[in-house]
């Protein structure tokens, strides 16, 4: 129940714990509409690299990690920020020399470009005659000679030859993505590769649901080609672990020159982007997938890629007639003014994340020049023309802290400290609207707003104390307040062990 405390101690008995927050401040419980769940859980396991700026710090990081593996153990993850050190992308001789017998697969933090040592090469049998694939590409020297760098769809000449996890090494990832989800406040997650067969997370979350060990609650999605799938798999959705989305691609990633945009990239005047799959596959799986009632989710970062998708759920939703669907655009990153207005117009939620706003806002405009820009995560000229927009992280290709995200949709501060009022100002919104999209709106967009998302009564007791009353405090100290304890169906699931804190 949630009410005054006479009512609320009329409750209590001798196992009652009460707590006095003493003006702590209290929200519901974070949820993230976008991680990577089993690959996130993984690079906590991995190198780390996302902060290495300089390719000497790369190298090192690799080579240290190296050494405490095991024969046949593979390093991946890494999740590395080229822009961190000007630019350069990396090349497999950075760390061929110290690792010689470990096959090393190691992304950028978006995760659409990955760079493969000499040793995972020989393992996966590419070599400079092996052909690119549709929707990726092998980046090769001057020379012809391979890089080790792979874009987009070409990443899976490497990635599918790399042995499945073990249900170990699954177990140890899950385990830690869970753990670090509650420390952030986080009770509830929409896994954008929940079913994915390389990294589902859905099996190992059933068996810790089965164990009563799980402390988060899943929306698991299924990938949108693989609609058939999610048709014949037994429903055993519950307020815990739930399936019934696909997730589908349009196109890459800013960072990797993959986001499709109508206009040419400003820094490079033939490139376009790429479509990682046509617009007739997707019409045909959104449309089938939508009369069966599964709720779809298509990626989507450049304006021309919105456009398209923004078209095929007009197309579906006429085809199939009104219902309520939901469909969702994750990213709806870089958007053409006029595409704006038919988020609302076609009930599209924009599924975003602010994070990439701070962090993809130190280069978005060498990138796309700074008209684009203004239209570039535009959650604020999103929510006023009334758009439903619902924030997450995409961890691990950002943190999956929600007051981070908080912070960077209100004072739109980019990482590198050069835009102190706030890069595209006009863009930043005010908390309590960055709070909504992280709870009362992102539970409206798995489908849970009876559920889950305020804290009021006959819902779940997903909460979170806070050190400071976030809607109070100067929005920059956002980044600094802490997450005290969390607590999901009532159950205290973290709580923090600084002495500080208590
Ligand atoms: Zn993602």
């Amino acid at each position: 129940m949630v009410g005054e405390n006479v009512k609320a101690l009329s409750y209590k008995n001798e196992d009652t714990e009460v707590l006095d927050l003493k003006g702590k401040f209290i929200t519901p419980g974070f949820i993230d509409s976008h991680v990577h769940l089993m690959t996130g859980g993984r690079s906590l396991l991995n190198v780390d690299l996302r902060d290495a700026n300089t390719p000497e710090e790369f190298s090192r990081r690799v080579g240290n990690f190296a050494k405490t593996l095991e024969l046949g153990d593979w390093i991946m993850e890494g999740n590395w920020d080229h822009t961190l050190w000007g630019g350069e992308l990396p090349k497999k001789e950075w760390i061929d020399s110290i690792t010689p017998n470990t096959p090393v697969l190691l992304f950028r933090l978006d995760w659409h470009m990955a760079l493969a040592n000499s040793a995972a090469l020989k393992f996966a049998g590419i070599d400079n005659k092996t052909l690119d694939v549709i929707g990726g590409e092998i980046i090769k020297d001057s020379n012809g000679q391979l890089t080790g760098l792979f874009k987009d769809n070409a990443m899976n000449l490497v990635l599918d030859k790399i042995p499945a996890m073990t249900p170990k090494q699954k177990d140890l990832a899950f385990s830690a993505a869970q753990n670090y989800f509650v420390s952030n406040g986080v009770t509830s997650v929409h896994d954008v590769d929940g079913l994915n067969k390389d990294f589902e997370s859905y099996s190992v979350a059933r068996k810790y649901l089965d164990n009563n060990d799980l402390k988060v609650r899943i929306y698991a999605a299924t990938p949108l080609n693989e609609w058939r799938k999610l048709r014949d798999m037994k429903d055993e959705s519950d307020e815990w672990l739930k399936t019934g989305c696909l997730k589908g691609f349009v196109d890459g990633s800013l960072g990797s020159h993959t986001a499709v945009f109508h206009d040419h990239y400003s820094d490079n005047h033939s490139d376009h982007g790429l479509f990682i799959n046509t617009s007739d596959s997707l019409y045909s799986w959104i449309v089938n997938a939508d009369k069966l009632g599964q709720h779809v989710f298509v990626h989507a970062i450049g304006d021309s890629a919105n456009h398209v998708v923004l078209d095929i759920f007009e197309k579906a939703t006429k085809e199939n007639g009104r219902k309520d669907r939901r469909f969702r655009i994750e990213h709806a990153q870089h958007l053409l003014p006029d595409d704006i207005p038919r988020f609302s117009q076609l009930g599209v939620i924009g599924s975003m994340q602010p994070y990439h706003a701070i962090d993809d806002g130190r280069w978005a405009e060498d990138y796309i020049g700074s008209e684009r820009i203004k239209t570039s995560y535009a959650f604020k000229a999103l929510l006023e023309a009334d758009a439903t927009v619902t924030f997450g992280s995409d961890w691990a290709v950002a943190p999956a802290s929600p007051l981070l995200g908080i912070y960077a949709a209100v004072t739109r501060r980019t990482l590198d400290g050069k835009n102190p009022n706030g890069w595209v100002p006009e863009e930043k919104i005010t908390i309590e609207a960055a709070l909504k999209a992280y709870t009362s709106t992102a539970a409206f967009a798995s489908f849970d707003d009876d559920i889950k998302g305020t804290l009021s009564s006959g819902k779940l007791a997903d909460f979170v104390i806070l050190s400071d009353n976030i809607t109070q405090i100067d929005p920059v100290k956002i980044k600094d307040v802490k997450v005290l304890r969390t607590y999901v169906g009532g159950k205290q699931v973290f709580t923090s062990t600084s002495p500080n804190d208590r």
